[in-house]
């Protein structure tokens, strides 16, 4: 089912994010975070690519499995940087046989330790004219195509009103529907949410949220996420928790459990979590939300 059709149908959307597991304890944690974040029923879920193709084969493998053992709906992400053509046509027929109806078309950042290869796309909006003109899928309508959006702006472009005109023109090739990068504050996204339409741009916009669950992992989220900001409120709670590794993790739960309330009774058309493979604070926040468990019919 195309991701467009799913937003129409629901208020808000529920969707998990995975990244594919190399294997060992880490392949037995994401089994362990399928089966407990089942019961909430995600209206489709993701799988995150390793930018130059580096997981092109275990994204494959795990969105193929979730579809036919969970029965989920899942989303490939893919990266066209570094990537021909031809190579991003062949992932394409590959989805297209599986019967994977939608892909999250993403430019990707090259690898930071080594020059980037030559590849055909300078950014996702050519990713997406691809996947718009291919002709090989056998549903009507083709593949559906989701794109990203950065509420607190891309680093790449620090011209906020250019950024919205790159986003404009990621949309206008043919994107359904906009998932955000990870926020702290809500009235980022608002805002975001203002200039979008504010642009013309009528897509759906999908909010994603990424608990703290450690200090250690909200160092890397500073870092991956660039210039995502930590408002002075979290960053007091998280003091008050002193370091103890549980402490913090109940405060990550709390506020974004807050920050998903708010959301939607501000109307968001989905909630996107980064569960990082981690069942617990997904589960917990739902479990907060009293969202819904298996009781659609
Ligand atoms: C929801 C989500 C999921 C993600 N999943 C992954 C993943 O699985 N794997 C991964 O490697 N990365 C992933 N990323 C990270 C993403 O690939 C990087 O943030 C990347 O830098 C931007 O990707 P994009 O698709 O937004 O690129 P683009 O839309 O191409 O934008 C990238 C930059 O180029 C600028 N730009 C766009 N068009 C033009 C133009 N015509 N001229 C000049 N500048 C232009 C934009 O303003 C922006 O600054 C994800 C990000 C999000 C928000």
């Amino acid at each position: 089912m195309h991701i467009r059709d799913i937003l129409v149908r629901n208020e808000t959307a529920i969707s998990f994010e995975f990244f594919p597991p190399r294997g060992g304890e880490s392949s037995r944690r994401l089994s362990q975070t399928v089966a407990e974040l089942s019961v909430w029923e995600p209206d489709f879920v993701s799988v995150t690519y390793g930018a130059g193709g580096s997981t092109r084969n275990l994204t494959h493998d795990l969105v193929v499995n979730l579809k036919r053992d969970a029965g989920w709906e899942p989303i490939p992400h893919l990266t066209c940087i570094g990537h021909s053509e031809e190579e991003i046509l062949v992932i394409l027929r590959r989805y297209a046989e599986a019967g994977i109806s939608n892909l999250l078309a993403l430019r990707g950042d090259p690898p930071r330790d080594r020059g980037s290869r030559e590849g055909s796309f300078a950014n996702a909006r050519e990713l997406v004219r691809v996947i718009r003109d291919f002709r090989g899928h056998p549903a009507a309508g083709g593949f559906g195509v989701g794109v990203a959006g950065f509420p607190e702006g891309h680093p790449a472009t620090p011209n906020r009103l250019r950024e919205m005109d790159h986003l404009k023109a990621k949309v206008d090739a043919g994107a359904d529907y906009i998932c955000t990068q990870l926020f702290f504050d809500n009235r980022d996204f608002y805002d975001f949410r203002e200039r979008c339409e504010l642009a013309g741009i009528g897509v759906p916009i999908i909010a994603g949220i990424m608990p703290v669950v450690s200090i250690q992992q909200m160092q890397r989220v500073a870092d991956l996420a660039a210039g995502a900001r930590f408002p002075a409120r979290l960053l007091k709670s998280l003091a008050r928790a002193n370091g103890e590794a549980a402490a913090v993790e109940e405060v990550g739960i709390e506020y974004a459990t807050e920050q998903c309330a708010e959301l939607l009774s501000q109307g968001v058309s989905g909630l996107h979590f980064y569960t990082l493979n981690q069942p617990k604070p997904t589960r917990r926040i739902l479990e907060n939300l009293q969202l819904r468990v298996t009781t659609r019919g």
